[in-house]
């Protein structure tokens, strides 16, 4: 195998190599199934078991109580942005509060507009999004359809360490970039979303973790692939699901449980990871400048900046020589983003933080 290099792309990001393997194993021919994994039914027998076995993964890992339903879907976040006023919001005559923490937030948004009222909850554009809300600051909309946050803003690197406090209203958070990456008190939500190719698997899947009483309300009025009731009585099987985003996602999970040992040792060493990178921001003498507040700091996305921009070609350049690719920021951010989400080996964290030091020295 040529050897692997590594990658700090925000996504579609790095997968873990164990699961990578498998696939490659069972990509020509599935063991006793005769054919690959790309070209079985999606009402099979070995897919069946591939989706239930995905779903019972995400049951166990997030301890994800009865009441709940796991729903396999496609067209990534952004069809949540949709789906979630489209189902919840249009025809109850209320307002849908949205707490805007960055850019993913703000495009959400304008999706519930489209749909019904919705009410700015707080917005961090004032502050460039370098920090999540207190809850004090929230401005909640009595008996709203819903709230809905974005746990980790992937943009700015800016992450709710817990979730905001919403009383009775129902919470839905678009996780796309950090589902799994820590226990999840799953009682606190009505809905968790979460795209695949951040965290989980490949695009092309989206896990969508829903109250039973939401799916319930879903409006009447539309087509069946929009509507909540309509993917959850079809067992996310209504039309040909995404098979092998699936399937990715079942060995992805059965990493986390096996080789990872579940969801308290991932965010301990999530934890482990981030504070590595962090260290260096914060031990630099200024040299880099971190753009999220220290107590809004995401454990996927570290963001800095450098002293000078003049410096960001030779920062990629000598990366790019130690094998440490896609640090680049994204442009409303500027500077650096290094996403370490769960399958980012700690290895590759540790050399990036050799180089960050050594770059400081250097250049400082
Ligand atoms: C990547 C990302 C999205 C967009 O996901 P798509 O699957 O491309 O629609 C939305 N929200 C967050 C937090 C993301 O990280």
């Amino acid at each position: 195998m040529e050897k692997r290099v590594f990658d700090f792309s925000p996504g579609p990001a790095v997968l873990p190599v164990p699961a990578l393997e498998e696939a490659q194993r069972n990509l020509v021919v599935m063991p006793g199934v005769g054919i690959s994994i790309l070209e079985i039914s999606h009402r099979s027998p070995t897919f069946t078991q591939i989706i239930q076995q995905a779903e019972a993964n995400l049951r166990q890992l997030l301890n994800i109580p009865d009441g709940y339903r796991v729903l396999f879907l496609q067209g990534g976040a952004h069809l949540q942005f949709a789906m979630v006023p489209m189902n919840l919001l249009q025809g109850t005559g209320k307002t849908a509060d949205y707490i805007v923490s960055g850019s993913w937030g703000k495009k959400a948004m304008p999706e519930a507009e489209r749909q019904g009222a919705a009410h700015v909850a707080w917005d961090g554009k004032s502050t460039n999004f370098n920090r999540v809300p207190k809850d004090s600051e929230l401005d909640l909309t009595p008996e709203a359809a819903y709230v809905h946050f974005t746990s980790n803003e992937t943009i700015q690197g800016v992450q709710f360490a817990n979730e905001p406090a919403v009383g009775n209203v129902p919470l839905v958070c678009d996780a796309s970039s950090d589902f799994l990456h820590r226990p999840l008190p799953i009682e606190k939500y009505g809905i968790v979303y979460a795209c695949a190719q951040k965290n989980l698997g490949p695009a092309g899947a989206t896990v969508v973790v829903i109250r039973d009483d939401l799916v319930e309300q879903s409006a009447e009025n539309l087509p069946p692939m929009l509507s909540y009731r309509a993917m959850a009585e079809g067992k996310s099987l209504y039309n040909t699901a995404p098979v092998f985003a699936i399937y990715m996602v079942k060995l992805v999970t059965d990493w986390l449980i096996g080789e990872m040992g579940g969801l308290d040792k991932m965010y301990a060493l999530n934890k482990k990871k981030a504070k590595m990178l962090y260290d260096v921001v914060d031990q630099s003498g200024g040299f880099y400048d971190g753009h999220a507040e220290p107590t809004s700091r995401s454990l996927m996305n570290v963001t800095f900046r450098l002293p000078k921009p003049e410096l960001e070609g030779l920062f990629v350049e000598q990366a790019a020589q130690r094998d440490l690719l896609s640090l680049k920021g994204h442009r409303s951010v500027g500077g650096f983003r290094a996403s370490i989400y769960n399958a980012m080996p700690l290895e590759g964290v540790e050399r990036l933080a050799d180089f960050m030091r050594d770059f400081a020295k250097n250049n400082g």
